[in-house]
């Protein structure tokens, strides 16, 4: 049983040709919309996996919300955590992409009403799972609480510090693993505490993924596959770690495990769409 506590958003993608100018309005090409935040994405991959999932997080009550809510019930993730906030729009990331070139304004929403009160109210989730996901589009106060509310019932937590921002103290003890990518590893160093390095799994794109056994770094090479797209990679592996601990697997192994889902999911176009069910990687990693 997987607890992810953290956002869910509309992805509102345009592709164009051109970059509009300051001022300027341009034609694209093409419009779509994509079930995603970092927290809803994850739950997705964790659920696909076969795990009874749960996500703490909020949602409008608008169209996006509607949406996301069936879509996230149609993955199977369970929704008793979630709020529903009234004249509050769904958190939504309005992404331009160009063929070299992308960039994403994200507004929150209600993911900001994800509040130490809400966690606090679904504490039950929490202590009834067997391992804890969190991200950092949600408050971090929110954050500091489920790791508190973790802790107190011995639920270990992994904590994805991504988009990066300085953790406070008490997250950096309180979790069991933190999963930056190398980007935001390289930003954690300089806060390095003194047990810091045990619980890293940094996670390095085509490079694999580094974690550290008796005090050694361990690198695990990431699997060469066709790569078309690798949004939602570290979603992927990040649900995957999380049911493998679950599941009771050691830590390596659970890493391998994460890899091959990892690797597996930047073979298809979408954050979610390439997310693999446990017996693709079962299969995957046979091969
Ligand atoms: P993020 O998407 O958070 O930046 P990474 O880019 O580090 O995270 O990717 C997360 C994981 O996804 C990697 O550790 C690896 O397991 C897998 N992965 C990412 N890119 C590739 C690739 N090109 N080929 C195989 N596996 C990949």
């Amino acid at each position: 049983r997987v607890c992810v506590v953290g956002s869910i958003n509309m992805d509102l993608t345009v592709t164009t040709q051109v970059m509009p100018q300051q001022g300027e309005t341009v034609l694209g090409d093409d419009f779509a919309t994509y079930p995603g935040g970092k927290g809803a994405n994850q739950a997705v991959a964790a659920a696909r996996l076969g795990a009874e999932v749960h996500i703490i997080g909020a949602l409008g009550e608008d169209v996006f919300g509607k949406t996301l809510y069936d879509h996230l019930k149609q993955e199977s993730v369970l929704l008793d955590g979630i709020k529903k906030i009234a004249d509050t729009p769904t958190g939504v990331a309005s992404i331009i992409l160009s063929e070299n070139d992308n960039r994403i304004i994200v507004a929150p929403g209600a993911n900001v009403q994800v509040t130490p009160e809400l966690v606090e109210a679904k504490r039950d989730i929490i202590k009834s799972s067997n391992i804890v996901l969190l991200q950092l589009e949600i408050p971090i106060k929110s954050v500091v609480k489920t790791v508190e509310i973790a802790n107190a019932y011995g639920v270990p937590v992994i904590v994805n510090p991504a988009p990066y921002q300085q953790l406070p103290v008490s997250v950096v003890n309180g979790a069991t693993f933190l999963t930056p990518n190398e980007i935001e590893a390289a930003a954690m160093t300089k806060v390095a505490a003194m047990d810091l390095q045990q619980k890293l799994i940094v996670t390095k794109g085509s490079a694999g993924v580094a974690f550290y056994r008796n005090g050694k770094e361990e690198l695990v090479p990431a699997f060469t596959v066709n790569a078309k797209d690798t949004t939602g990679a570290g979603d992927t592996f990040n649900g995957a770690l999380a049911v493998a601990l679950a599941n009771g697997r050691e830590l390596a192994d659970a890493v391998l495990f994460a890899n091959g889902a990892a690797a597996l999911s930047v073979t298809k176009i979408g954050a979610q769409a390439g997310m693999p069910s446990m017996t693709e990687v079962e299969d995957f990693l046979k091969t």
